[in-house]
């Protein structure tokens, strides 16, 4: 089983010209920045050491102590609903179909 390595660094408006929302960035286990945007499917990496890495970093809101993935736990998990029992369809009364 492969372990989630994405740690969640803070966000920044997405780069996006034409959508600038708030994009998480998350750090992945080589060291780049991962921006993906969930609204524009917006996705880029940035290497450390390169420009584009520190002008992410620098533009960078960092995630507050404590915070989680948005992708991770802070969105409710949908809890799984038992299966429910089967009720028994109607039946359709087809008794005075015939009169009409
Ligand atoms: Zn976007």
């Amino acid at each position: 089983m492969v372990t989630r390595v994405h740690e969640h660094v803070g966000s920044i408006d997405c780069p996006n010209p034409d959508c600038k929302k708030d994009t998480p960035v998350k750090k992945t286990g080589t060291g780049k920045l991962s921006i993906k945007c969930r609204w524009c499917e917006f996705e880029n990496y940035a290497t450390p050491g390169t420009p584009h890495f520190k002008n992410i970093m620098s533009r960078l809101r960092p995630a507050p102590a404590g915070s989680v993935d948005p992708d991770d736990g802070a969105l409710p998990k949908p809890t799984p609903t038992p299966t429910p029992t089967p009720t028994p369809a109607p039946l359709v009364t087809r008794k005075y179909a015939h009169e009409r």
